[in-house]
This record gives structure tokens, sequence and C-alpha cells, in this order.
């Protein structure tokens, strides 16, 4: 495989009733884009055929593809993180594997890092996806948007193009659980977006529960910014600010009108007042919680993924190459 140009970097679970579609599609938009180019698949641990249809297309293009297969589920961006550790390319384009980024834009990406910039993000011109799938994202938006200090339209669209320096250090940076889109941006110089399309999921369904949504989110709420800390404690001090002016405004009202029926009074419920700041102090824990949790598994340093097996085609005819990239089939 000569040093490709472009890497594509797919990450893959449970996706084979879409996988015959993207691999006809996505070869054919690479192929008429005329550069050097290799397709990266990471399979996520998938417990259907992908795989299978994974080995079968490395069978099919070995000159062009590379699969790296987990030994279990770790993720979208972890596999995504795998991808980058492995790819060759100057760039790298990140896509799902569901054709719900159509590969025919790959070039729109490319075609903005020809005019200098080093990070080029997608945004859906119109998102296929449910209604509360819209509104939550629109939501997490806005309030990724307030928390960092990231700057980008549309977070949630995995269609990507990276330089070569950006992904060394995304794949430098060591995170158990990040944000793939942000983590980039932290790194780029000049940054830009682009509108693309999307289409609806082809064929199987979204692989992110609501739960899964939520502690993705979580990712990179935690991962990006410490304001969400910072609000806890000025929310303390107002707290306390608040109640000492109370108890002034009550002393003094009992002192000068001694039958002291203020307006305080009207709206003064203890057990309602009570179990309000009792919810609030609950979820500051538990966002505390999130944190030292991360912080629990970063300092682990347990490996990140395991892999089962790498399908590639060694980099140049080594003496008894031929055997060796046998063997590795055979591990596979
Ligand atoms: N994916 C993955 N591991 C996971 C979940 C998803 O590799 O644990 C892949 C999935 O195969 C797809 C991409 O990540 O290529 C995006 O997933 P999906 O389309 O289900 O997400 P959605 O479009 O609903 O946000
Ligand atoms: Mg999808």
């Amino acid at each position: 495989m000569s040093a490709p140009q472009v890497s594509v970097v797919i990450p893959v679970y449970n996706e084979e009733a879409g996988l015959p579609a993207l691999f006809d599609r996505l070869y054919r938009a690479l192929d008429a884009l005329a550069v050097a180019y290799e397709v990266i698949f990471v399979n996520d641990g998938s417990r259907d055929r992908s795989a299978a249809l994974l080995r079968e297309q490395f069978q099919r293009r070995p000159d062009v593809t590379r699969v790296v297969l987990f030994n279990a589920n770790y993720g979208q961006h972890l596999a995504i993180i795998a991808g980058f550790e492995r790819c060759r390319g100057e760039r790298i384009v990140t896509l799902d594997a569901d054709l719900q980024n159509p590969p025919e834009e790959i070039g729109k990406l490319l075609a903005a890092m020809d005019e200098g910039h080093d990070y080029v993000g997608g945004v859906r011109r119109t998102r296929e996806d449910s209604w509360w799938r819209r509104i939550a994202s629109k939501a997490m938006n806005r309030l990724r948007e307030r928390l960092t200090r990231i700057r980008m339209t549309d977070q949630g669209c995995m269609l990507r193009a990276y330089s070569r320096e950006i992904v060394d250090a995304v794949a430098a940076s060591r995170e158990v659980s990040t944000f793939i889109p942000a983590l980039a941006y932290t790194f780029a110089s000049s940054p830009t977006e682009v509108e693309v399309a999307h289409a609806e999921r082809l064929a199987g369904e979204s692989k992110y529960s609501l739960y899964k949504l939520i502690r993705l989110n979580f990712d990179l709420v935690t991962g990006f910014s410490l304001v969400p800390l910072q609000l806890f404690s000025m929310f303390g001090m107002a707290v306390s600010a608040i109640a000492l002016v109370t108890y002034l405004y009550v002393m003094l009202y009992r002192l000068f009108f001694a039958e002291w029926q203020g307006a305080l009074y009207l709206v003064w419920d203890r057990d309602i007042l009570a179990f309000f700041l009792i919810g609030l102090l609950l979820f500051g824990l538990g966002l505390i919680g999130e944190y030292v949790g991360r912080i629990y598994q970063q300092v682990r340093e347990r490996p990140r993924y395991t892999v089962r097996a790498v399908l590639e085609q060694p980099e140049r005819p080594l003496r008894g190459g031929v055997q060796e990239r046998d063997r590795e089939r055979d591990r596979a």
C-alpha cells in the first residue's frame, strides 16, 4: 500500500444489514476522488455478521482496506481512536457506517482542507432522525456552547475531516471517556464547517439508547468543562447569602412589628423548600460523582480497548510476508 493521502475511519457495531450498501457507495465515491486512500473499519465487538462482512471486503480490496477487530464493545469514540492510532493518511475523515453520512460528501470536506483548514466539521443540512433526538441534540449543542470553549454548529455530526497533526494529538491524549469532535477541536488552529447532507439510517436501528446518549453527553460536558462544578459552588454561596438576608429581615420584623404577618409568611413552606434543596444537593453529588468516576477510570490506566486482530497487507512485501499475512488472517 503506497502512503495514502486520505484515511477514512469508520466504527462498526452490528451493522450487517447496511454494510454491503456502504461498501458499494463508499469505494465508488472514493475511487471517483482520484486520491490515494485507505479505509479503516473498526469492528466494535459486533455480535452479528459485521466482522465476517468486513473480512470479505478486506479480501475484495486488500490494497485500500484495513480492518481492526475489537474483542468487545468499547463504544464509537474509542473505536474511532483505534482507527486514528493506525491510519497513515495525511488527512483523516470519519464517517458513520449506517450511510446517514453520504460518502459522496467526503470531497466537500477535502476541498475545505485544500483551502488551508486543518479541521472541517460537517453540519447536517436537514437532520433525518426522530423528533426527540433533534430537540435533545439542539439543547445539548446550546449547553455545550455555554459551558465549554468549543465552538461548532453540529457536534453530533460525525462526518468530519482532520489533519494528521490533529489526529496524532487526539491519539496521544489517552483519554478514556471522550468526545472526538470536541477533543480534536481543541487542537485545531483553523477550524471550519461545511454543510453536508444527512439521510435516514439505511438499515438496522440506532445503536444509541437514551441511556447511552445521556452517558455520551456527560462525557462531553465533564471532558471539556468544570463550569458545572463551579455553578454548584456559586449556587451554594447564593443560598447562604439569601438565607442570611432573610434571617436579618425576619429578626428586624419581629423586633419592630411583634405581630409579624409579612409577605414572607405567605411564600414560606419549609418542607417544599427543603425537598427542592435536597433534590439539588443530590444532583450536585451525582455531578461530582460523574467527574470522580471518570478520574477513577482514567487513573487505573487499564488498556482502553483490546484488539483481537488487524487485517492489513504488510507495508512492504517482507521475506515470508505472505505467511505472516496468512497467520494474521488465521488469528482473525
Ligand atoms: N457505533 C459503534 N459502537 C457503539 C455504537 C455505535 O461503533 O457502541 C457506531 C455505529 O455502528 C455507527 C456509528 O457508531 O457507525 C453511529 O452510531 P448510530 O448510527 O447508531 O448513532 P446515531 O446515528 O443514532 O446517533
Ligand atoms: Mg446513525
